[in-house]
């Protein structure tokens, strides 16, 4: 699948960066980065903690942390369900060793950072998946803490908030990674009956198991310019249906332009736009 072939547009620290080594003077590898968009070799300074190609605005993918970062109000992160294990159903190969390669290197659990926060002020529970994580991948764990982030949500009475990035289902996990979407899909749908909002955000890439159930399932669906947003792959669909697809399919302007994203809104706005909604979805006496 191209989506896992794709190369690394994204610079990742230098774990020896404080660490010289040997007597040749040496450039740390997290300075620079190519935009795979307008192909400008950036100073990764220029690109500030929106992480955005200042030649020609192209959104780097970032970590949850990052994300949560640019979103939340400074101190007011709570983490929920952090540490739930991950098991190994099917016996795959080498697969426990790679999500503990992942840990280390995302100081995550999972490929989803669950908690509560306030943005502006007001509270909210916050979802942030990572594709740094397995491509962001949905087995069981992703799929538990976010239904429970529904559940909890629902009980406090809070709106929740999820930022998505996925490459779908994941496959070491076979059908328990299915059995998620609805899972999830039903604490959702208790969340909704509550009267509480969901607002989803689609950042590059939502793809997969994710967009076919809670992606899709905000009240209000905002996505990130340019981000890759689709189910299936383009090249499966264009050999099942065998027609060329246009050049934008799967992109969110496409999905905007056919009623399946509400608003695009540019990373630097996106704070300001949550809390807009929020403010406007606060429950009051009428
Ligand atoms: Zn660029």
């Amino acid at each position: 699948m191209a989506l896992f072939k794709k190369k690394k547009d994204y610079i990742r620290i230098n774990p020896n960066r404080d660490q010289p080594s040997n007597q040749q003077p040496s450039v740390p590898d997290d300075m620079w980065a190519k935009c795979p968009n307008c192909k400008h070799t950036l100073y990764t300074k220029e690109m500030g903690a929106e992480r955005i190609c200042p030649n020609c605005g192209y959104n780097f993918r970032i970590r949850a942390w990052e994300r949560l970062s640019i979103t939340i109000d400074e101190r007011s992160f709570e983490e929920w369900n952090h540490g739930l294990e991950t098991k190994d159903p099917l016996s795959f190969p080498n697969y426990l060793e790679k999500v503990r390669k992942m840990k280390a290197a995302t100081h995550l659990d999972e490929a989803v950072l669950t908690g509560k926060a306030t943005i502006e002020q007001q509270e909210v529970a916050i979802a942030i998946m990572d594709s740094h994580f397995i491509m962001g991948s949905m087995g069981t764990i992703v799929g538990e803490k976010i239904t429970r982030l529904f559940e909890r949500a629902t009980k406090e009475q809070l709106p929740v908030v999820i930022f998505t990035a996925s490459g779908g289902a994941r496959m070491q996990e076979g059908i328990l990674s299915l059995m998620q979407m609805a899972k999830i899909s039903a604490a959702v749908k208790q969340h909704s009956n509550a009267g509480l909002l969901y607002v989803t955000v689609l950042t590059d890439p939502t793809t997969g198991g994710v967009t076919a159930s809670f992606g899709m399932e905000g009240d209000i669906i905002l996505a990130e310019p340019q981000a890759l947003i689709g189910f299936a792959g383009r090249r499966v669909i264009e050999q099942t249906i065998k027609q060329e697809l246009p050049d934008d399919f799967q992109k969110a302007e496409f999905l905007l332009t056919h009623g399946f994203v509400d608003q695009i809104v540019p990373r630097t706005l996106l704070r300001q736009r949550l809390s807009e909604l929020l403010a406007l979805h606060v429950k009051g006496e009428w």
